[in-house]
C-alpha cells in the first residue's frame, strides 16, 4: 500500500505490505514530487514494537532519516498526518479506478509514473516512467510474465 504523510512539515511517501505488525515498511522523503532519502524496516526480522501502529513506525523511520540526510525540516513542531493523495488513476467521467493494473508486454495507454510489482518478492516495487505507446518492460526473473504495473501518477508531459 502506498500512502503519503506529512511529518515535521515535510512530505513523505510510505510503501508497506505484509501482515499488521510484521510489514516491510519503506519511507521516502519527497521534494517537489521527487523521491529523495529512503529508509526501511522489515518488522518480521528487525527489532521493533510489533504492537505499534504503522503511523508510529513511519515516525520512527523519519526520526532516523531526518538526521541521516540532514533534512532541514519545515516545521519541527508539526506531528504526523496522513495526506490526501489524488487517486492513482482517474477517468474523465468522474469514476475512479485506483487499482488499475497493466501487464507486461502490452502497450502503455496512459503516460505517467507506474509502480512495477515483481513476483516472489525478488525485487522491491519500484517506479517506472512510461510513455503512451511504449510496451511495459518484461523481467526475466518474474514468473507468469510479470511484473504488473500500477499507475501512480498520470503525467502527459513526461518525457523519457
Ligand atoms: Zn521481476
Amino acid at each position: 500500500m502506498i500512502r503519503e504523510f506529512t511529518y515535521k512539515g515535510e512530505i513523505f511517501r510510505t510503501n508497506y505490505h505484509g501482515a499488521p505488525g510484521h510489514e516491510e515498511v519503506f519511507i521516502m522523503h519527497m521534494i517537489d514530487g521527487e523521491e529523495f532519502g529512503e529508509m526501511s524496516i522489515d518488522r518480521m526480522t528487525e527489532e521493533n514494537d510489533t504492537d505499534a501502529p504503522i503511523e508510529q513506525i513511519c515516525i520512527d523511520l523519519c526520526e532516523k532519516l531526518i538526521p541521516e540526510r540532514e533534512i532541514q525540516v519545515a516545521d519541527p513542531s508539526a506531528g504526523f498526518q496522513w495526506r490526501d493523495v489524488k487517486p492513482a488513476y482517474q477517468v474523465h467521467d468522474g469514476k475512479q479506478e485506483t487499482t488499475m493494473k497493466e501487464k507486461t508486454g502490452l502497450p502503455c495507454t496512459v503516460t505517467g509514473i507506474y509502480l512495477a510489482h515483481h513476483d516472489r518478492q525478488h525485487k522491491q516495487p519500484h517506479e517506472v516512467k512510461m510513455v503512451k505507446g511504449h510496451k511495459f518492460p518484461i523481467c526475466n526473473q518474474c514468473e507468469d510474465g510479470g511484473p504488473s504495473y500500477e499507475l501512480v501518477k498520470e503525467d502527459p508531459n513526461l518525457i523519457r
